[in-house]
């Protein structure tokens, strides 16, 4: 048996990190055991999808390197098909015609609520006599279709997260609506749990792989397999993303959406590596940092948490900072040119090329957020800095000034810096004015930068002198400490 499954977004949204996370699952899933992994966009709500959240899902679902071995597929295109399962239903007795108006509903749930009953449907309409259904059309109601609910059935099955579940089939509230609303005999819009349920099988899909907020979903559709007459493929439900509070993570809670993490500057090898950890561990558990195919060669169901999965941002900081200080300054640099424009600095991305590395390979063991960057390397774009409030502190220090001095006289007999050549001057500027280490390099970044805190010193005060900045700031930091 070839492993077949899918990701079926619904584009009523930006790519959000849960569905993300369960195309990561699936996908992994699918790569471990050589199968294939389907998209299928499910637009069948027509009031609610909207072609710029597909392109939204699909950009996203590609940087973060989810390639799909088949479709985009698009259920709006497949309408026919659904119409066909749902006529196959009415032809065996399994559906029916159900043509209860609104305010009857309505009627029906008041009455529910009144004796502290759960809403259900109470299947009215389920054995109506030709005469019956005739009169109804005949005074131009609206019928939907309804799948039939046999409340006695326990639905039972082996879910490959959290083993045995099992659903009373009369928790599902009564017949379940498969079909909108039409006049006339006709089979109005299919719904989602019909939907899905021909699509899997038309796909061939294996395993459904998804998010636990559809276990209800599952019950209702191990139903209509059986209905169809088909195989019931293997589930497989995984635990919900939280938030620091533990409620599940939503819109509220701020960022959600995949585009949302990219403009913050994570990378999508970071957030992909993240979502991996969001319910599933390797074997070796403290092993925390792969790449996709790495983590699929190890992933299994068996390490998949039953409990939700807490969102934890400094985690997500650390392993994206893991892979910006373990990326090429190369590469580092064309993901950093972005927002130095945004910056407005000024820079010729071809020409200043190698500066730009150099930039890049001094910060990148600083990152954690690409945007981090602009803050770290404005030293390096712009004539002066802005002294923060510590290092006009530090300048102040006793001392300070004198070995600032110092550090100037000594610039003096080089006109080119290397980093042995700084670590010199440090050196005996030490000796000359007897003074700490400590002391000069702080006060060396203080006047270097106007920060006390920042990316490697003698790699930033290099790359200062070789744009010929470093002496003015000094001179201007003393005026500083004056
Ligand atoms: N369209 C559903 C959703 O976005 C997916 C359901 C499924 O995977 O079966 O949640």
């Amino acid at each position: 048996m070839t492993v077949r499954v899918r990701i079926a977004p619904s584009p009523t949204g930006n790519l959000h990190i849960g569905t993300a996370r369960t195309a990561v699952f699936n996908w992994l899933f699918a790569r471990h055991h050589g199968g294939q992994f389907i998209l299928r966009i499910e637009d069948t709500d027509q009031t609610r999808s909207r072609p710029e959240y597909t392109e939204n899902i699909l950009e996203g679902l590609t940087w973060l390197g989810l390639n799909w071995d088949e479709g985009p597929s698009y259920q709006s295109k497949r309408l026919d098909l659904y119409r066909q399962a749902t006529q196959t239903l009415l032809d065996k007795g399994l559906a029916y015609r159900s043509y209860d108006t609104e305010a009857e509903l309505e009627e029906m749930r008041t009455a529910q609520k009144g004796r502290k009953e759960a809403p259900r449907y109470d299947n009215r309409h389920r054995n109506l006599t030709p005469e019956q259904q005739a009169a109804f059309e005949a005074e131009g109601r609206q019928a939907v279709i309804r799948f039939i609910i046999d409340d006695n059935r326990e639905i039972v099955w082996n879910d490959l997260v959290r083993g045995k579940l099992s659903w009373k089939a009369s928790d599902l509230g009564g017949d379940m609506v498969i079909a909108r609303a039409s006049v006339g005999g006709a089979i109005g819009q299919p719904l989602y749990n019909l939907a899905v349920v021909v699509d899997d099988i038309d796909m061939k899909i294996t395993h459904v792989i998804r998010g636990e907020d559809h276990i209800a979903n599952t019950a209702k559709q191990i139903l209509l397999y059986e209905a169809l007459g088909e195989a019931v493929p293997e589930f497989s439900h995984t635990p919900l993303i939280l938030n620091e509070k533990g409620a599940k993570l939503s819109k509220r809670d701020g960022v959600t959406s995949i585009s949302d993490f990219k403009k913050m500057g994570f990378t999508p090898e970071a957030l992909v590596n993240y979502m991996t950890l969001l319910g599933w561990s390797a074997p070796d558990s403290t092993q925390e940092i792969f790449t996709l195919e790495e983590a699929a060669k190890l992933f299994s169901f068996e390490r998949v948490n039953k409990a939700g999965a807490k969102f934890d941002w400094a985690k997500l900081d650390w392993l994206n900072g893991q892979y910006l200080h373990a990326m090429p300054a190369e590469k580092l640099v064309d993901l950093l040119i972005p927002y130095w424009k945004e910056a407005g600095f000024e820079f010729d991305q071809d020409r200043d090329r190698s500066w730009l590395e150099q930039m890049a390979a001094v910060i990148g063991p600083s990152l954690s957020r690409l945007p981090q960057a602009v803050d770290m390397t404005r030293m390096f774009f712009t004539e002066s800095v802005e002294f923060s409030a510590e290092a006009t502190d530090q300048m102040k220090k006793e001392g300070a000034a004198d070995v600032i001095q110092g550090i100037i006289e000594a610039l003096d007999n080089h006109s080119e810096l290397t980093p042995v050549a700084a670590q010199e001057i440090i050196k005996q500027v030490t000796t000359e004015k007897k003074v700490k280490k400590g002391l000069i390099m702080r006060s060396l970044r203080a006047a270097l930068t106007g920060d006390v805190h920042g990316p490697d010193l003698i790699e930033s005060w290099v790359l200062l002198h070789s744009s010929g900045l470093d002496k003015a700031r000094l001179q201007q930091a003393l005026a500083q400490a004056a």
